[in-house]
């Protein structure tokens, strides 16, 4: 999806028909969640966002403001969800305590259940079940570290894959393609 795609679909008018009453309950009840109930909208976490620096329309009190509002579909099905640095800095300046990080961890496992995910992450997973590293690694470059003498680089994700397939990330069928 290219940018200006993105920033459209962002935009669009809010109607009351876009809200879910039960979406805002549904995240707030996951732990991690459950202090968005606090935030009341002062926009620290967004200006001290560094991605908000680079992507304007990337826009945490925003967001929070979805959530709270019910718009499910928006919400889960937007890139911007997948933009975090996981700097924590939003939450570090809340003066409400709301972990903004852990919001967007819980939106963001509630969007790939859904079918929202990007499938570059969908392709890392597959990645690590193959191999147990998430970047891929090249046969010669296992044979250079033994010639190096550097302990050996097993290509192997038995167990990854088993921790994949209990939390059911390989049966994500993705309806929408972020890149
Ligand atoms: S800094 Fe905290 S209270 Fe302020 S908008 Fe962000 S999440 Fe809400
Ligand atoms: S953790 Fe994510 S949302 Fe929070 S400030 Fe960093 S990049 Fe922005």
């Amino acid at each position: 999806m290219n940018k200006k795609k993105e920033t459209a679909m962002f935009k669009q008018p809010v109607s009351s028909s876009d809200f879910d009453r039960n979406f805002r309950s549904e995240v707030m009840k996951h732990p991690d969640a459950s202090g968005l109930s606090a935030c009341f909208g002062c926009g620290t976490c967004t200006a001290g966002c560094p991605i908000h620096e680079v992507f304007p329309e990337y826009d945490p009190r925003k967001l929070a403001k979805m959530v709270k509002l019910g718009m499910r579909k928006q919400v889960l099905s937007s890139p911007y969800i997948w933009y975090c640095a996981t700097c924590h800095n939003c939450e570090q300046h809340c003066p409400q305590n709301v972990k903004f990080f852990n919001v967007l961890n819980v939106l963001k496992n509630m969007a790939a259940k859904e079918g929202y995910a990007p499938s570059c992450w969908i392709q890392q997973t597959e990645q690590v079940a193959k191999t147990g590293i998430v970047f891929s690694t090249e046969e010669k470059w296992v044979k250079k570290r033994e010639e190096l003498l550097l302990p050996s680089l097993k290509l192997e994700g038995k167990d990854a894959k088993k921790i994949i397939e209990f939390g059911g990330v390989n049966k994500i069928k993705l309806k929408v393609n972020f890149e």
